[in-house]
């Protein structure tokens, strides 16, 4: 196993890494006001960070999954609302790229991937049907050369601002998983609205909102896919996602512990920097090494994608060990550093508002479990 990243890998890292410097990291406070990062994506969509992995002829880098994680840790040690808007981006991107027609692509990817459309969304979530998604309710019922959706989605990354937005929906209820079909949907159709906008503890420069779909039609050339394989599209996009979810994380965890050395440091004067504090140091010393291992995890599975190997098991360990380990970071750093990090402008506060909710999304940690458990039963 062998995922040093290349030259190209680190050329992508060093573009993420100054695009964070200058443009996420001044707006940091801004966007933690609850202002969509608009301008960061437009900064970002300019440079082909909105497509990592999609091919230079629609304006993305063309680079590995790898390349991908390291970008997106960059971007997310910054600011971790624009960091959401951007992987939810890659990913349907990268979805349309994998699954998509020839016509679909051209449609959109050039959009997506330039910033033009702000941002892709991704609906699979349901009232009720979150951790188990193959129960989604949403239908799709095909009426001639379309297709007419009803349902509702809920808590859709960048919905409200997205110039598409992939959708699962039923086309055959007795199915279960096997009846769910994807489509892309775009906004001013009839029918389709934006509704409520959720009200979050962390990620606040993120939009959240539910979807409705009240008999909006859409044509069959707006079906990504086959007939019935909108589930494993979901699946194929959150086994990216949740190597992007472990970045993201590993972003936030590093910068929790960077900014309690460097106050910690402050505190204890030059000389003596940590080197006295042995409370501090073991706890600092903990912090980094769940970091570092969750985040070979992280790497790990990435690396395993872009050999094309099956890695749904590792995308879970990844997603589950670097969301657990950035939690425990920022936890701690809120206690070491203590009134520094309590004030609510402080970074250490950001952060520990932000990574809360890596162990929820894109399959909470008890779900990454399951997975997890369940390839070592099928293994057996
Ligand atoms: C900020 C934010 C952004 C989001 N963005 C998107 C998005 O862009 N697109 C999208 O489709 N979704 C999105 N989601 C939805 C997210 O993926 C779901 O919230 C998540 O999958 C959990 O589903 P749920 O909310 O239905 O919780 P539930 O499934 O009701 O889970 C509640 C609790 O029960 C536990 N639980 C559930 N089932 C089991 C089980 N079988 N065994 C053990 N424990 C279990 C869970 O682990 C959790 O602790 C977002 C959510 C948030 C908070």
């Amino acid at each position: 196993m062998q995922f040093e990243p290349n030259d190209a890998d680190l050329r992508i890292t060093e573009l993420a890494r100054s695009a964070a410097r200058d443009h996420l990291a001044p707006r940091a406070m801004q966007t933690d006001a609850g202002v969509f990062p608009a301008e960061n994506i437009g900064a970002l969509g300019s440079i082909g960070l909105l497509g990592i992995k999609i091919d230079r002829h629609y304006g993305g880098l063309g680079g590995s999954n790898l390349a991908y994680v390291l970008a997106i840790r960059e971007l997310a040690a910054q600011c971790a609302s624009t960091t959401v808007a951007v992987a939810v981006t890659n990913m349907v991107a990268d979805m349309i790229a994998r699954f998509g027609t020839d016509d679909q692509k051209v449609r959109h990817l050039r959009n997506l991937v330039s910033g033009a459309y702000q941002a892709g969304s991704f609906a699979l979530s349901e009232p009720g049907a979150g951790s188990d998604a193959a129960s989604l309710q949403t239908r799709a019922e095909r009426r001639g050369d379309d297709w007419v959706l009803n349902g509702t989605k809920l808590w859709i990354t960048s919905g409200d601002v997205a110039g598409v937005t992939l959708v699962m929906a039923k086309t055959d209820p007795g199915k279960g998983g096997r009846g769910i079909t994807a489509f892309l949907v775009e906004p001013g159709t009839a029918g389709f609205s934006v509704g409520r906008h959720e009200e979050k503890l962390g990620l606040l420069g993120s939009s959240t909102v539910s979807l409705a779909f009240e008999d909006v039609v859409v044509p069959d050339a707006a079906r990504i896919g086959a007939v019935g394989q909108g589930f494993e599209i979901a699946m194929t996009a959150l086994d990216g996602g949740r190597c992007g979810i472990g970045a993201q994380a590993s972003g936030m965890g590093y910068t929790a512990l960077r900014e309690t050395s460097r106050i910690l440091s402050a505190r204890a004067g030059q000389d003596k920097a940590l080197g006295t504090d042995q409370n501090a140091q073991f706890r600092l010393a903990d912090m980094a090494v769940r970091l570092d291992a969750a985040w070979l995890l992280v790497q790990r599975a990435a690396w395993l994608r872009d050999q094309g190997s099956k890695m749904t098991k590792e995308a879970a360990m990844a997603k589950v060990a670097a969301s657990e380990a950035a939690n425990f970071a920022c936890q701690t750093a809120m206690q070491l550093a203590g009134p520094d990090a309590f004030d609510a402008g402080s970074t250490i506060a950001r952060v520990w508002r932000d990574v809360r909710v890596s162990r929820i999304y894109e399959g909470t940690s008890e779900i990454q479990r399951l997975v997890i458990a369940r390839s070592l039963a099928a293994a057996l």
